[in-house]
């Protein structure tokens, strides 16, 4: 017997110019998506960031006042390697982000200001696949930000947003998950994968207390192994994987 062969990934719509990219922590984009970033920015396109915590509870050894402000530091480095400028945190408290009313708010209102096609998020289902937990803050910031892609469009769910100059914006046609265990979608992340790895290693700070592995062989090695696993999906390229959610 022979393993079925699993269903071919489609290539992600490159018809945009706008991106925006909500991610509950630092280390989400880089861990999730960031080579496909790479590759946008090298086309032109815009990508911004916004962040609902700044990962202050990230890191064992250090206190959430000193760490804060040093994963920020991380993250708009981690941002640059890949051609990102624009980082906005929305200052939720990492590690206890409520799915709720403020949260699809605060995310409506960046939807609103920044105005994009594309939404990217991370993985908002209860696992990354089979056993493996996903965290609460990734499950509520991504349930939100699919959320707020509709009530950044309608005028009458957030009214206070427009009484504060943000207009409704109904523009967003899709919402793409990354580190989704059902991923629709792909994109090729051979150039952009080199620019991914430092962007990754930008977080040194918090690889050095998650691993005792050299940081740069670390952050290769996760990356090149997740790119090539889903390239198997992807006409052999090494890719990134995405759940497509269209409006
Ligand atoms: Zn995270």
């Amino acid at each position: 017997m022979t393993e079925p062969t699993p269903a071919q990934l489609q290539p992600l719509p490159d018809d945009w110019q706008r991106a925006l990219a909500v991610v509950a922590h630092p280390d989400d984009l880089e861990y999730g998506c960031s080579a496909a970033i790479a590759a946008w920015t090298d086309a032109g396109r815009e990508v911004a960031y916004v962040l609902a915590s700044r990962g202050e509870a990230g890191i064992d050894t250090v206190d959430p006042a000193t760490c804060g402000p040093l994963r920020e530091r991380e993250q708009r480095a981690g941002a640059a390697a890949v051609g990102v400028r624009t980082v906005e945190f929305l200052d939720h408290r990492d590690g206890v982000i409520e799915y709720g009313i403020g949260l699809r708010r605060d995310i409506a209102a960046a939807i609103r200001r920044h105005r994009p096609e594309l939404v990217v998020t991370l993985n908002h289902r209860d696992t990354w696949g089979g056993v493996a937990w996903n965290t609460p803050d990734h499950v509520a910031v991504g349930r939100a930000t699919l959320d707020a892609a509709g009530d950044a469009g309608n005028r009458w769910i957030f009214p206070e947003l427009t009484e504060r100059g943000l207009a409704p914006w109904n523009g967003v046609r899709w919402v793409a998950v990354a580190g989704s265990s059902t991923p629709t979608h792909a994109v090729d992340a051979s150039a952009g994968l080199e620019r991914a790895v430092a962007s990754l290693l930008e977080h040194r700070a918090y690889i050095e207390a998650l691993t005792d592995e050299d940081p740069e062989a670390y952050a290769r090695g996760f990356l090149t192994s997740t790119a090539e696993a889903t390239g198997q999906r992807f006409g052999g390229r090494p890719a990134v994987a995405f759940e497509l959610f269209s409006r």
